[in-house]
Formats: structure tokens, sequence, C-alpha cells
């Protein structure tokens, strides 16, 4: 079945909010089979609304659209489904008693303008709010499905999981569609391509690749009229692409680096610490987003300045000779954290985040130092884009250096 989603609402166009409801819905579909093959942002505007929904209705099967159902003048999104269908609307008592009720629970005048949100049309089955006055709608005529939900996420993600998501379900039994992402570091878009392009021209399992902040997402869809066939699919191209690609996936799904290394140092009993320059204290960040690293992260120096460096005892002798942003200074900052933290493992990053080099060394040049105690080691990378970017790449390179060392 072909489903389209209309975001409604002006601040959309106007930039003023993201569509979050879109995304979460395309995320939410492909799982019962449906494939979206539109989505379409719409403003406040009835004439334009009608128009997009009766595009839809003639080439989709199901529409799903979220926002335009609040008590104010600008919400039109029931009177344009009433002119698509050709239908009246008529205030339904049920649900003003209902609303009533709420506003006098919560000792809230109700303002007249709530009533709207009571109107119906006969087509329409009225699907609960749990979350909020503004009802959704589901209406069927002959194959094809109309569901509107309430523009507020948190309203509409409820409202999906707990009403909407369970009718679709009964309607497409027979197919659905599963993803695995592998998460990938140490690879550009490009070489990860290469790698896996004898999959590449598959139909099932199909194989895309994106390009994040963490380094390269792969993902694996499959399509099958079983879960359990989908994820056999699924089961048997990871395979296929950890044969390749192993060395390089650190992650799947909604894993994170520092939750990994987090784990692993967990699971060693070792401790941390860093000493950063250049990303001004992102890897110590970064670090603390896993819940429980009080067990393995004991601190950051965040050292800017070649004093502050100097002051935590980093040798003055040796940044004039290789320079603050060098391999050599990067394993000594190392050091200089595991030893002024006490810790089993020291992690120093220095380098360029732009936009002008530093002693002579390009913007992107960054150098991850560690130190385990036995031995000292650096890496150096170049990094293309902006100071965050770069920043952000840092951190990762040192967090799957980090990880790579555990192993
Ligand atoms: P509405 O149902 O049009 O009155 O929407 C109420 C509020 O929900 C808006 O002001 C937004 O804050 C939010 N909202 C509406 N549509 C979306 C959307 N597509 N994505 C994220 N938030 C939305
Ligand atoms: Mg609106």
């Amino acid at each position: 079945m072909k489903a389209e989603i209309i975001s409604i609402g002006t601040e959309l166009l106007l930039g003023e909010i993201t569509d979050t409801n879109s995304a979460y819905l395309a995320g939410q579909l492909p799982l019962l089979g449906l494939d979206i093959h539109f989505m379409s942002t719409v403003g406040d505007n009835q004439h334009r609304l009608v128009d997009t929904l009766r595009q839809a209705w003639q080439r989709s099967d199901i529409i799903i659209a979220t926002g335009g159902l609040g008590p104010t003048q600008d919400d039109i999104t029931r009177e344009a489904i009433a002119e698509l269908l050709n239908e009246e609307i008529t205030i339904d008592p049920a649900l003003v008693k209902k609303f009533q009720e709420l506003f006098s629970y919560y000792k809230i005048e109700m303002p007249p303008s709530n009533i709207r949100q009571a109107g119906v049309i006969p087509s329409a089955q009225i699907i609960p709010n749990p979350r909020g006055t503004a009802p959704g709608w589901w209406i069927e005529r002959g194959e094809r499905i109309i569901v509107t939900m309430p523009g507020p996420p948190r309203e509409m993600q409820l409202m999906w999981t707990q009403e909407v998501l369970p009718r679709l379900q009964q309607r497409t039994e027979g197919t659905v569609i599963l993803s695995k992402t592998l998460k990938i570091f140490d690879l550009t878009e490009a070489k990860v391509d290469e790698l896996v392009s004898p999959f590449l021209s598959a139909t099932n399992p199909t194989l895309a690749t994106y390009a994040k902040a963490d380094g390269i997402h792969l993902r694996i869809t499959a399509k099958a009229r079983l879960a359990s066939e989908a994820q056999q699919l699924i089961n048997q191209r990871e395979a296929d692409i950890r044969a390749i690609l192993d060395d390089n996936i650190w992650g799947v799904d909604s894993e994170s680096l520092e939750s990994i290394v987090g784990a692993l140092f967990m699971a060693k009993g070792l401790t941390l610490a860093t000493m950063e320059s250049s990303t001004g204290g992102l890897l110590a960040n970064v670090i603390t987003n896993v819940s429980g690293s009080s067990k393995y992260f004991r601190g950051g120096l965040v050292t800017y300045a070649d004093e502050a460096k100097a002051a935590f005892g980093l040798d003055a002798q040796l940044i004039s000779q290789y320079g603050a942003v060098s391999a050599e200074a990067a394993e000594a900052m190392a050091t200089v954290a595991r030893d002024k933290l006490g810790t089993a493992i020291g992690v120093g990053l220095t380098g360029v985040t732009g936009p002008i080099e530093i002693e002579g060394k390009p913007v992107g040049t960054i150098f991850v130092g560690i130190d385990d105690g036995q031995r000292k080691k650096s890496l150096a990378k170049n990094y293309p884009g902006n100071r965050l970017q770069v920043k952000q790449r840092a951190v990762t390179s040192a967090l799957f250096e980090l990880r790579r060392i555990l192993l």
C-alpha cells in the first residue's frame, strides 16, 4: 500500500519549527510494510490544503496528516477534509462534555473556541487524544484511509502508538520492513560504498550509506512477509558486510561510540583521564554523556593556551621543539592527564580547528595521543569541515582509537 504524509502549519513553511512529525512517521510506516511515496508540507490555508489532500487522495492508499487540529481560526484541517469528502461538520455533544470535564478538572474555564475541536463528519471515527483536547480522525472510504493527528509531537506520538498503529497493523498484515544500521569509522563514504559494491544492486535487502558526525552509517533494509524472514535477510547481509568491514564497524542502530567505549572501560575495570587543547573539553563532555561514566572517567584537563598546558606540567621545551600541534605534544598530554589524575589510560587531543592554520599545520589536522602506562601511541588525521565538525571528528577519532586499544 502506498502511504503519503502531509504536515500542516504555516510555521513549518516559515522555518520557525522543524517538521519532526514527518520524520517520526517516516520511521514508523515502513515497520508496517507501507511504502511512503510522498511527503508534503502545506500552510494553514484551506484552499491549498484541499488541493494537497485531493492530490494525495488520487495517488495514495493511506494519507496521514498532522497539525491544524487546534481550536484557533487558523486550524483548518477538519474543514479541509470535510470539503474534500463533501461532508458537513457537526458538533459531537459527547466530545464537548469530555472537554468540559477536562477543563473543570484543571480548574480552567473552557474557551468557547474549543468547541470547534468537537466537530466531526459522518465518515470520521474519533481517535482519542490521551494528552490533549484535539481528537484525531480515522476515515475509511472504499480502500482508502485518511488519518489526522494533532501537531504537537508528544500528542501525535502517543496517539500514533496507542491508537493509530494498532489499527493500521490490522490492515497491513503481510509485509514488514526491517532495518539495521551498521556504524563505521575511519573510512570515507566513497570507500565504504566501493567495499560493499557487490551488494549495492540487490533489491532485498537494500543498502544505503549516510555520512554522519560519528562516521558512516550503512543501513540494511529488508522486506518480507514475516518479521522473522526480514530479520534473517538482514542477518545474512550483516554477516557479508562484517566479513569485509568488521575492523571499522564499531556499533549498530542507536549505539553511541562513547557508550561502547564506556562499556569496555567498565568490563576491563580501567580508568580514563583526558587532556584537551583544540577540542576545548568536548571529548570529556561526550564521555560523560554516558550514565555511569564516573566509574571509569576521572576527569579532563582543558588546556587551551600553551601556558595552561605548561601549568599542568607539559614540558615547555617539547612544545617549542615540536609545536603544540604535534604527535609529541599529544602523547605528552596523554601522559600528563594519566599522571595528574592517576588513571590507567590518558588521552591527549590537539589540533587545528580553523579557520587559520597553526604552526604551518593545515586546518583539520588533529593528533590523538594515548598513554596506557606501557606504551605511548599517537595518530595523526586530517578532517574537512568547520570548527565544530573538526572538533567532533577529533573526538570520534579519539574514542575510536580508545576502542581499538581496549579491544
Ligand atoms: P497544530 O495542531 O497545528 O495547532 O500544531 C500545534 C503545534 O504542534 C505547533 O505549534 C508546533 O509546535 C507543533 N507541530 C505542528 N506540526 C508539527 C510538525 N510537523 N513537526 C513538529 N511539530 C509540529
Ligand atoms: Mg497549526
